[in-house]
């Protein structure tokens, strides 16, 4: 039986979807306004295992990820520049012409980490009448007023406001900065729809003027539009527990009266050198950017599936490069296995087979996981265990499928690069690893890798 941790509850729950074997799901998706970091990828990481587990344990799923291409503030409070807005002024390109780059570099992205595409794709400029239809309908239940500058949700209609994260409204309110906007009567109200400056670049007509929606009422439009007014799971990384999500229930129940989603799953996040990423620190890599310094995209995929998705996770390049060589041992060893004709008995099998369906069915325990993996690769070689390991790996997607032969073929190494690999191995010996790790960075930058083996190293070319 699956069971999850449920943000609402703040406790592990066994899994009951709504719909006998069919379960309903919405993921909170990208801004498409610049590149996706590695600590956003790791949030879709988390969103397709979640897909996986429940495909491996034989449900059907009608998943759901908005692509946000309005462009929201960026603030979570209502107000400051608008993304879209602000990449299409520094790129000098249309908004849209922005968002349909960066979406296809996001899909891109997903490819190359295995992440499989939901079931429904929702564009929120597909989505607008839909917006407008649903901040008119919260107007007709009587919790949302209009100011002079937009429509927003009163957040005092809604006695269950902040349920999911806690909070406490009265000492937020005590403590709230000076507010910008006096015709709020909360200052946690939130805006439904904003009315536009004859300047601002996205804007659609409505009954209130040309304007554009609030980021909150976007999730909440598109998710009761394909999956109803209650759903199974929403996903997204825990920055959104307290302002966006508790936005999305205060819309969705305020409407609906009911539940309108039973599980609450939120990814933690992913730290650089332990701290938090940002472009101003210049530590939000991107999967090219790791491409470019001689990693996988399935090293990074390696690299999030070592720790479990409610644990911060800290990003170095020392873990990378943990994560390359142990992922290159398993698949090596795993090679030789599926070389193997020897079979293995059906009780070890058995063994492995239900140590990993616990640890997945325990809340995704993934490391856990891949650690019975480990284990089993031990095992005699045998094509039994080769084939298991398959079958692992509809939850892993690390394409165990295409192990490359442990015997690479000769490749013609050029003498600059020798120089280097075996300057790099002389550092090693001298346990200089700051000096090995340059060095590796160097003929990472030449277009080569790499890799410490067991017995010594492998180096290849970058394709
Ligand atoms: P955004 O495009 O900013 O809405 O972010 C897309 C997704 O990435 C959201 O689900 C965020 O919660 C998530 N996210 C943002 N930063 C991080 C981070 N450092 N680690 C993990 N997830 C993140
Ligand atoms: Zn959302």
């Amino acid at each position: 039986m699956l069971k999850v941790f449920n943000t609402l509850s703040r406790k592990k729950e066994d899994f009951v979807p709504i719909k006998d074997r069919l379960v309903s799901m919405y993921s909170c998706g990208p801004t498409v306004y610049s590149f996706a970091h590695i600590g956003n990828l790791r949030t879709y990481v988390f969103m397709d295992l979640i897909r996986r587990v429940l495909k491996y344990d034989g449900y059907k799923i009608k998943g759901v990820l908005n692509i946000t291409d309005v462009g929201h503030l960026l603030h979570d409070s209502d107000d400051g520049e608008d993304k879209m807005a602000k990449a299409s002024r520094e790129e000098k390109k249309a908004p849209l012409e922005i968002a349909e780059f960066y979406t296809k570099v996001f899909f891109e992205d997903l490819q190359k980490l295995n992440i499989g595409k939901p079931e429904i794709l929702a564009k929120a400029t597909d989505h607008i009448k839909e917006m407008i239809d649903y901040v008119q309908a919260l107007e007709a239940v009587g919790v949302a007023y209009e100011t002079s500058d937009g429509i927003y949700f009163d957040i005092a209609k809604f006695p269950d406001y902040g349920k999911l994260s806690g909070i406490n409204l009265e000492e937020q309110m005590a403590g709230a900065r000076v507010e910008v906007n006096s015709e709020k009567h909360n200052p946690s109200d939130f805006a439904l729809w904003k009315k536009a400056e004859p300047e601002h670049i996205m804007q659609w007509p409505s009954p209130w003027g040309m304007g554009y929606p609030g980021w909150h009422i976007e999730c909440s439009a598109m998710s009761q539009k394909y999956l109803g007014k209650s759903f199974d799971i929403h996903s997204g990384g825990v920055d959104h527990i307290p302002i966006h999500h508790e936005n999305e229930i205060a819309q969705n129940e305020a409407l609906t009266g009911q539940k309108s989603v039973n599980y609450w799953l939120h990814g933690e996040f992913m730290l650089v050198d332990g701290g938090k990423m940002s472009k101003s620190l210049g530590n939000t890599y991107t999967i090219s950017q790791l491409e470019q310094r001689g990693y996988a995209p399935l090293d990074f995929r390696f690299f999030c599936l070592n720790a479990h998705y409610r644990k911060k996770l800290n990003f170095t390049f020392e873990g990378m490069d943990a994560a390359k060589i142990s992922r290159e041992r398993l698949s090596l060893s795993l090679y030789q296995h599926k070389l193997s004709a020897t079979k293995t008995s059906a009780e070890i099998l058995e063994k492995y087979r239900t140590q990993f369906d616990d640890a997945v069915n325990d809340d995704l325990n993934i490391p856990l996981a891949l650690g019975v993996l480990f284990t089993m690769a031990k095992e005699p070689r045998s094509v039994d265990i080769y084939t298991l390991a398959l079958t692992f790996d509809k939850i892993f997607g690390l394409s165990l499928d295409r192990l490359s032969p442990p015997e690479q073929p000769k490749q013609d190494i050029p003498a600059e690069i020798a120089d280097l690999v075996s300057a790099r191995m002389q550092a090693k010996k001298e346990k200089d690893y700051s000096k090995a790790d340059e060095l590796r960075k160097l003929i990472a930058s030449k277009g080569y890798t790499v890799l410490d083996t067991k017995d010594g190293f492998i180096v290849n070319k970058i394709d």
